[in-house]
């Protein structure tokens, strides 16, 4: 189910889409190059901030272009400086985007590394068994100015704290994952023109090698990101090691079981030469076992990918529970006796709600279903 704004996105656009609809309109095409110089190194909230521009341009430009596809709606911020930002859609949907800071040796917090989280979908129709987007299903894809749009509102926040890289015109942020709600590899045309837009040195002119896409294990799709000329880097949620386990919390695994999966992800990392990531949540009794951690040491030989493991976030709702310390260490130490490269990530947030889609949940719990587009069948 698509929505339909009355204007579409001005994050949305090209040049050279741009260009033609300024010629169709009796505007010069060399205008749309002004146009983007302000959208992206200078992040103009609006067309009439736009000074170097005529008026009746500026108009044409308020009167045919949406400025804000999303528009933040709160901000929660946890000890450890994880910011999670709740955005609203022109629809009333919610979206969340998440700031994770790591510190930088020798300068301040303001300078620290900064790795920004997006969404690509409102819910999620995987239905992960941990997962709190997934819980109360799809309701449709972002569209490619919702998926830019994000990155924007989170420059503009991250613009007030260091103002040095919006001087010089460049992102606010190190790193983009693509992890937040929704499979990413499902709203596929979407997310890679959006992500041609943050790579354009007309856009963010921001890094494909910055720039990771997390799949629950959309094969096909693997596949054809494999071809794409950007190297984007790849990341699995893996979150079980053998078919039985995985089929358990993750749906997807009867479509896509490991002897499809695995071979899709050595493809892909073959053909662009660089190590995958493989995510592991850890939930006790499901998935937390030595047996497990001797499989998934194997899967990661095989692919030569890094291991993240992340301690179960509990969701409201949902039975799983968080491993022990002892027993996460257990697990990370014996993957890297096996040979294999393991961060066990304590997660970032976990007194805000970090698991994604926790925050969304929790606002559209309190707005009630009457303030929302119906989820899709
Ligand atoms: S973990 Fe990702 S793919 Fe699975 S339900 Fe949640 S958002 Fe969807």
């Amino acid at each position: 189910m698509a929505f339909k704004p009355d204007k579409p996105s001005i994050h949305g656009e090209t040049p050279e889409g741009l260009g033609s609809r300024l010629a169709e309109a009796g505007h010069p095409r060399y205008r749309a190059g002004q146009i983007f110089e302000w959208l992206y190194p200078r992040r103009a909230e609006s067309a009439e901030v736009m000074t170097n521009l005529p008026a009746p341009l500026r108009t044409w430009l308020s009167e045919n272009y949406d400025f804000s596809a999303t528009q933040v709606l709160g901000k929660k911020t946890a000890s450890d400086v994880t910011q999670k930002l709740l955005q609203k859609l022109r629809d009333g949907s919610l979206i969340e985007s998440v700031i994770i800071r790591a510190p930088m040796e020798g300068v301040g917090q303001d300078k620290s590394r900064r790795t920004i989280c997006i969404s690509t979908q409102v819910g999620c129709a995987y239905g992960c068994k941990f997962c709190a987007s997934g819980l109360e299903g799809w309701r449709r894809n972002l569209s490619v100015g919702e998926i830019v749009s994000q990155l924007v509102q989170v420059c503009r926040i991250e613009d007030q704290a260091d103002p040095t890289r919006a001087a010089e015109g460049l992102a606010s942020f190190d790193n983009i994952v693509v992890m937040g709600m929704g499979e990413p590899l499902a709203n596929y045309e979407n997310l890679l023109a959006a992500l041609r837009i943050v790579n354009a040195p007309w856009g963010f002119g921001f890094g494909a090698r910055r720039i990771t896409i997390s799949t629950s294990g959309v094969v096909p799709k693997i596949l054809e990101l494999a071809e794409e000329p950007l190297g984007f880097r790849l990341a699995i949620s893996l979150h079980g090691a053998t078919n039985e386990v995985r089929e358990k919390i993750m749906p997807v695994n009867r479509k896509y079981p490991l002897e499809e999966l695995v071979p899709a992800a050595k493809a892909f990392a073959r053909k662009h030469g660089r190590m995958l990531t493989l995510e592991f949540i850890l939930i006790e009794d499901i998935n937390d076992s030595l047996e497990q951690a001797k499989k998934l040491a194997s899967i990661a030989r095989e692919l030569h990918a890094h291991v993240n493991l992340i301690p179960y976030n509990k969701v409201e709702g949902l039975p799983w529970v968080r491993p022990s310390i002892s027993r996460q260490d257990r697990f990370a130490k014996e993957l890297r006796a096996l040979g294999v490269t393991a961060t066990l990530r304590r997660e970032k947030g976990h007194d805000i709600d970090a698991a994604c889609g926790q925050l969304r949940l929790q606002k559209e719990k309190e707005q009630g279903p009457d303030s929302l587009p119906p989820a899709a069948a």
